[in-house]
C-alpha cells in the first residue's frame, strides 16, 4: 500500500484538527497535533512543558528546538508506518526542512501539504466560539456552528467542555499575526515542491471533508498507475 504522509495547513481555527478526526477514521492514519502534544506536556509539567507554556498563553510559536526533536520522534513511530496527519506542524520554513530531512532519513517523502483556506475574521467567530472536551482534545465543538446534544458536555464521552486560553479575542489575533508573517510562507514553499493543494474551509465541515477526501482517493489512485 502506498503511503499517505500528509500534513495539514491553514490559520489557527480553520478546522485542522476537526478534518484531522475525520480523515483518520476515513483512512487509519494517527492524527498526530502539534498543539494536542505541547498542551499534554504542559499538562504534565514537564521540562519541555514548562519551556513552551509561556508562548502558547501569549500565542506565539514555541522554540524550533522545542518542537522539532518531538514531532520528529513521534513521525518515526509504528503506527504512522503507513502515513500520518500532521496537524499544526511545520509552521515556518526551519520546521518544514527538518521534517523533508526527516523523512528523506527514513527513505520516505510527504504526500500532499492540505491547505485550508479561511478568512481571518471567520477564524475568530470559529476560535471565540470552539469548546475542547477536557478528557479528549480531539472531541471538538461550537457553540453556534457544532453544538454538543447537552451544553458544556462532551457528546462522546460526557466530560466537561472547556474553552482554551489562548481562544481569547486579543490571544487570537496575536495567532494570527504569527500565522500571516510565520506561517503563510510555507503555501509558496509547499506549491513550489508541486505538493499543496487547496480547500476552501468557509463551507461547512462536511463539505470540506467531502472535498479532502475525493482529493485524497485521486492523488491514491494516481499513485498506483
Ligand atoms: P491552533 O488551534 O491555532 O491550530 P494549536 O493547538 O495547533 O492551535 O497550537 C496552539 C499553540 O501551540 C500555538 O499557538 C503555539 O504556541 C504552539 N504550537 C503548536 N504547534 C507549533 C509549532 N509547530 N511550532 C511552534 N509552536 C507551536
Ligand atoms: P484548528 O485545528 O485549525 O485550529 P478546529 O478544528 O479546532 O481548528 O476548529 C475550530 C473551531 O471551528 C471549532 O470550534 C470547530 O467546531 C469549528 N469548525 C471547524 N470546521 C468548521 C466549519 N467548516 N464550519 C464552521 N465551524 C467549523
Amino acid at each position: 500500500m502506498s503511503e499517505l504522509n500528509l500534513i495539514l495547513l491553514g490559520p489557527p481555527g480553520a478546522g485542522k484538527g476537526t478534518q484531522a478526526e475525520r480523515l483518520r477514521e476515513d483512512f487509519g492514519l494517527p492524527h498526530i497535533s502539534a498543539g494536542d502534544m505541547l498542551r499534554a506536556q504542559v499538562s504534565a509539567g514537564t521540562e519541555l512543558g514548562l519551556k513552551a507554556k509561556g508562548y502558547m498563553d501569549a500565542g506565539k510559536l514555541v522554540p524550533d528546538e522545542v518542537i522539532i526533536g518531538m514531532i520528529i520522534d513521534r513521525v518515526g513511530d509504528e503506527d504512522a508506518r503507513d502515513g500520518f496527519l500532521l496537524d499544526g506542524f511545520p509552521r515556518n520554513e526551519e520546521q518544514a526542512d527538518a521534517l523533508g530531512q526527516a523523512l528523506k532519513g527514513l527513505d520516505r517523502r510527504l504526500t500532499a501539504a492540505l491547505l485550508i483556506e479561511v478568512p481571518d475574521e471567520e477564524v475568530v467567530r470559529r476560535l471565540a466560539g470552539r469548546r475542547v472536551c477536557v478528557k479528549n482534545p480531539t472531541h471538538i465543538y461550537h457553540v453556534e456552528f457544532d453544538p454538543p446534544k447537552h451544553e458544556g458536555v462532551c457528546d462522546q464521552d460526557g466530560a466537561r467542555l472547556q474553552q482554551r486560553k489562548d481562544d481569547a479575542e486579543e490571544t487570537i489575533r496575536n495567532r494570527l499575526a504569527v500565522y500571516h508573517e510565520q506561517t503563510e510562507p510555507l503555501v509558496d514553499y509547499y506549491e513550489r515542491l508541486g505538493l499543496l493543494r487547496r480547500f476552501d474551509g468557509s463551507r461547512n465541515a462536511d463539505e470540506v471533508h467531502r472535498h479532502i477526501r475525493a482529493a485524497l482517493a485521486t492523488l491514491r489512485l494516481e499513485e498506483k498507475l
